[in-house]
């Protein structure tokens, strides 16, 4: 059917293309999440190649923390809601993320690490993002941008709408984190029960839409009825979405510019070619990280 109002939304708004939920799993030495993206329902969305949600208050469901791993070719972003982790690599960079803190890793070339919790119970909570680096920066040197809570600017976006703004840009207003190669934004919005707001998107960003707590109406269809616990995809064109909320909502507003790059992927390497994956798995073994 072709739309002929010229000022109907879906000719400027984005809508939600399709609904993915996350699947249970656990990762480093047993840590208990919900891996989103990086799953079969969701391979990738370019170019973000993994999205995990980390949320219990049982101090055995992460105790043992995610040991020594490394990372090459991609960039990881730790976002703390609740509890407190320590992060500690092979370059003597040590830090604490406490809640509401965002760590922005760059791996570049390669790096290390381990991110412990440093609680032994109580609620532990957040997100790890995985953010592709396009080609050229692969190899780049390892870069850290750590975030203390009050660095995260919070703006309102409509009445009972607040944004805080990790990267990019909201209502004239920029987060701490940047030269990011595929200009992502990285919202947490909190909606009172009955706010709406439009949240402007980057022209030509994949981007989605992740509830956290609450419930949210995503676009103008019952397609983009979201619950807790679901990954709204962003359809493509258009410069805004409109995000609405029955009840008191949390969710993650997410966009980066695509990288249309091949992704060669080995656990924590993703490079382009097989070629480089190999050599990836030869430099870490050969402690060249
Ligand atoms: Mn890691």
């Amino acid at each position: 059917m072709i739309n002929i109002d010229p000022v109907s939304q879906r000719e400027t708004h984005r809508q939600i293309a399709r609904i993915v939920r996350g699947l249970p799993t656990s990762d480093g030495a047993g840590v208990k999440l919900t891996r989103v993206i990086g799953q079969p329902a969701l391979d990738m969305l370019d170019p973000f190649l993994m999205l995990d949600e980390f949320r219990s208050d049982s101090g055995s469901d992460y105790i043992a923390g995610f040991p020594e791993h490394p990372h090459r070719g991609f960039e990881t972003v730790t976002y703390m809601l609740a509890g407190r982790m320590r992060h500690g690599d092979n370059q003597g960079n040590s830090g604490l993320l406490t809640p509401g803190s965002v760590q922005w890793m760059t791996a570049g070339r390669g790096i290390v690490h381990s991110e412990m919790p440093e609680q032994e119970d109580g609620l532990m909570q957040g997100f790890q993002l995985w953010v592709n680096l396009p080609a050229k920066d692969k190899m780049t040197t390892p870069r850290y941008q750590d975030i203390a809570p009050e660095r995260i600017p919070e703006v309102s976006l409509a009445p009972g709408v607040k944004a805080r703004i990790i990267v990019g840009e909201q209502a004239g207003v920029r987060g701490p984190v940047d030269n990011v190669a595929t200009d992502p934004l990285y919202l947490d919005v909190h909606l009172d029960a009955g706010a709406s707001s439009e949240i402007a998107i980057p022209a030509g960003h994949n981007g989605f839409i992740y509830v956290y707590e609450g419930r949210a109406t995503v676009g103008e269809s019952a397609s983009g009825d979201l619950v807790r616990g679901d990954l709204g995809v962003l359809s493509a064109g258009g410069e805004k979405v409109c995000i609405a909320a029955p009840i008191p909502t949390r969710a993650i507003v997410v966009a980066g510019r695509p990288l249309n790059e091949p992704v060669a992927k080995y656990g924590p390497f993703v490079m382009n070619t097989q070629q480089q994956i190999i050599q990836a798995v030869e430099d870490f073994r050969a402690g060249r990280f």
